[in-house]
């Protein structure tokens, strides 16, 4: 069976792995990214890593069709390296394809993690062979992939689909994309945990402080738990945030018309309680037609989802 060599870039973990093209992981392994002591050291570490990887599996680069890399965004695709990303500082202008190319003799793909992931999900996930795709992740932020017409969409220039910088509100909060009022400013992890926050030190009484051992504490972790309890404030904020969640995907759903939305990201642990009501406000504000076609879903690849979207972005590379 074909295989590829697949790696997973992220601010504080470089992780790797050798998948086979069902999407089985043949082996895998990780190293501190080091970021801000540079690209160099790192991308020398895990090839290290990747290389010993190799040879406990038994395999050289003849046995391997290429090398995925998924990488935070910004990038700068026609020179394969990261452009501006705030995670990676000192990163920008330092061809991480090209030097991992270079490493195993392989041709080598570097794409936006979140479209990797996309591409991973439609591959060998929970949205297998549903050829308009939408992967959205709920975690710290909102990162976005779109599968169109069984292709990855990677834009005029690779940085298609930053689905958590859609506008919800020109007058709302400033986001670090310096746009007002992102998707991502209401509905992601960091969001939810910010109103919780606001809420409790504005005066509001909750079990949230509690649970979290001071306001300043509180995680969506804790308003999850504190809903669990039927905790007033935290059901007022996950009513919001449902509210957010399903004006984003309506506007998701008009624009890309997908057969099914599919969901990772560390929000998602909340599972019914996200996806019953999210799922409903959703179709409900999209349009009826585009609706009825959709499904909105939890991922499927779990904490495989980095080594193997990236492993994806090398099989389709290699196509
Ligand atoms: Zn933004």
């Amino acid at each position: 069976m074909r295989k590829v060599l697949a790696f997973d870039l992220g601010g504080t973990k470089f992780a790797f792995g050798v998948v086979n093209e069902d999407g089985t992981v043949l082996g895998s392994g990780r190293v501190d990214t080091l970021a801000t002591q540079g690209p160099a050291q790192a991308v020398s570490r895990v090839a290290a890593a990747a290389h010993a990887l190799l040879a406990e599996l038994k395999l050289t680069s003849k046995d391997l069709l290429g090398i995925g890399i998924a990488s935070p965004g910004p990038l700068d695709i026609a020179r394969g390296c990261v452009d501006g990303s705030p995670n990676l500082p000192g990163w920008t202008g330092y061809s991480i394809e090209g030097e991992l190319s270079k490493a195993f003799q392989l041709p080598a793909r570097i794409d936006n993690d979140a479209n990797a992931a996309a591409l991973g999900e439609y591959l060998f996930g929970a949205g297998k062979g549903k050829k308009n795709l939408i992967y959205i992740t709920l975690s710290t932020g909102i990162g976005g992939g779109a599968i169109v017409d069984g292709r990855m969409m990677r834009g005029a220039n690779g940085n298609a689909a930053e689905l958590g910088h859609l506008t919800l509100d020109i007058k709302g909060p400033k986001c670090p994309c310096g746009g007002n009022g992102c998707f991502e400013m209401y509905a992601s992890g960091t969001a939810i945990a910010r109103r919780a926050k606001a809420a409790v030190a504005a005066g509001r009484t909750s079990s949230m402080s509690t649970l979290a051992g001071g306001v300043e504490n509180i995680t969506s972790h804790h308003v999850l738990q504190a809903l669990g309890q039927k905790d007033p404030l935290a059901q007022e904020i996950w009513t919001d945030t449902i509210e957010y969640l399903g004006r984003g995907l309506a506007v998701i759903i008009n624009t890309f018309n997908p057969e099914i939305i599919v969901i990772g990201g560390g929000v998602t642990a909340a599972g019914d309680v996200l996806f019953i009501p999210m799922r409903e406000k959703a179709l409900g504000y999209a349009f009826p037609r585009l609706a009825a076609v959709c499904s909105i879903v939890p991922a499927g690849l779990g904490g495989n989802v980095g080594v193997v979207g990236a492993a994806a972005c090398a099989f389709e590379a290699a196509q």
